[in-house]
């Protein structure tokens, strides 16, 4: 007999919010003073469907990574089809098709060089593997010694401990951990911004730390054009490619960290096909399974792998979802959507409908900066925000966006349409003109 194990939903939408504050965390909360999340009943395309009916335009596509909009057919179907062969099955000695098919598409989708991968569960594990994996290559490498890393203030990579010391310890999100994190190295956030003429000087003080120290540093990490969660700044790639140079120079690694970047935001496929530059690690993440399955990847260059592994040793990590076939089988259809579509024109066209709608911005009072690249759209503020109130007009508006600091910004699904756009411009607009954004 087969037995039904789907539990009928139960229709305590109170009840379940009550127990929501009171025993679930949610992305950086407080047990002690929770607010209260909004309730979510589904997702379909653009939409996020409340429990109330309402339907709220996303413009956020859940951090970066529903860029084929939700509840997509095809990834549904690949779903579907993986969960009735195999959900999983453990990856140390055995391998299965989705996984391969995955790493064939991503060496061959990402810059020259990139051949080996290793299938990640998030992108802060990611992060952890591109760490190690260039602690592990310096080590094989007989300079046991080179084991700090090189990053720009302003960065974001995860939250892992990792992760962490290569965070910008002053953006307020890991300052409680930074004497407990390994101590690396910043150099000042790259002044250069993207749509303005490069100025060398930029690289001044990178340049200064990497000729003092680079005898006990193993990789340069940073996220390619784009400074994501540390402050939506979009930086000149002749940054970057200064980047390369200089790491070449001294001996040591590149690793770019693609996780929000990566499959299209930027306009190009990867942030680093904007300066043509080839990292020696990668990370991707996010958009990799089109928001439905949590993925992430880390890829090295086979001269990489192989000094990693030249004295015997194996490379030191192997997580227990690793190549989890539902997500391998999710990714591998997101990214044939992705191929298949004719997204390069889209982006564009999602960045000329920011532009449309942001721009109105440029002259309120109170606001400091708008900045449109690709399919994000940024609206910085004078002053940090205050998010409850702003979110609730937003709902009340019909838009999903999650502001925080003194950024509004929106980076949708790839699938928005013009009036979409225009609308969230509409609305952010009215939000800044109506000061929803004080306590
Ligand atoms: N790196 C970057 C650039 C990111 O934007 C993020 C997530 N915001 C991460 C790493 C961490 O990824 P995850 O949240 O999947 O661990």
């Amino acid at each position: 007999p087969v037995i039904d194990t789907l539990v009928p939903e139960v229709d305590s939408h109170e009840e379940n919010l009550i127990f929501d504050r009171d025993h679930l965390w949610h992305p950086y909360t407080s047990a002690v003073n929770p607010l209260p999340a909004v309730k979510v009943r589904s997702t379909r395309g653009t939409r996020i469907i409340l429990d109330d009916g309402r339907e709220l335009i996303d413009g956020m596509a859940s951090w970066w990574c529903a860029i084929h909009g939700y509840g997509h057919p095809v990834l549904e179907r690949a779903l579907h089809r993986q969960a009735g062969r195999m959900s999983h099955v453990m990856f140390g000695g055995l391998t299965h098709n989705p996984a391969v098919e995955l790493g064939r598409r991503l060496v061959s989708m990402t810059p020259d060089g990139l051949d080996h991968v290793f299938l990640a569960d998030s992108g802060s594990v990611s992060v952890e593997v591109a760490i190690k994996m260039a602690m592990q290559y310096m080590q094989a490498d007989g300079q046991p010694n080179r084991t700090r890393l090189l990053t720009v203030r302003g960065g974001y990579h995860g939250d892992t401990c990792g992760a962490m010391s290569v965070c910008d310890p002053e953006n307020g999100m890991h300052h409680l951990f930074s004497d407990l994190l390994p101590s690396q190295l910043f150099a000042p956030r790259p002044s250069c911004r993207f749509d303005a003429p490069f100025d060398p000087a930029s690289l001044q003080e990178i340049t200064r730390i990497l000729d003092a120290h680079s005898h006990e540093m193993a990789a340069i990490i940073i996220e390619p054009i784009v400074q994501g969660a540390g402050g939506m700044r979009f930086y000149h790639p002749d940054y970057l490619r200064g980047l390369r140079q200089l790491a070449d120079a001294h001996g040591v690694l590149l690793i770019l960290d693609e996780i929000a970047t990566g499959f299209g935001r930027t306009g190009k496929l990867f942030g680093c096909d904007w300066a043509g530059v080839a990292p020696d690690i990668m990370c991707v993440g996010k958009a990799l399974s089109g928001g439905m399955m949590t993925l992430a990847a880390t890829l090295a260059t086979r001269q990489v792998a192989r000094t990693v592994s030249k004295n015997g040793d194996v490379f030191m990590h192997g997580p227990t979802f690793m190549g989890n076939p539902l997500a391998c089988a999710v990714s591998n259809a997101s990214l044939d959507l992705l191929e298949q579509s004719d997204w390069q024109p889209k982006v564009h066209a999602i960045e000329t409908w920011l532009e449309e709608a942001f721009s109105p911005c440029r002259h309120l009072p109170g606001v400091n900066d708008v900045r449109i690249l690709g399919a994000i759209g940024v609206v910085e503020m004078s002053d940090p925000v205050y998010v409850p109130r702003l979110q609730k007009f937003f709902i009340e508006n019909n838009i999903w966006l999650r502001p925080f600091g003194k950024l509004i910004y929106a980076m949708p699904p790839y699938i928005i349409s013009r009036e979409e756009v225009a609308h969230i411009g509409e609305v952010v607009a009215q939000a800044i003109t109506q000061k929803q954004y004080t306590k």
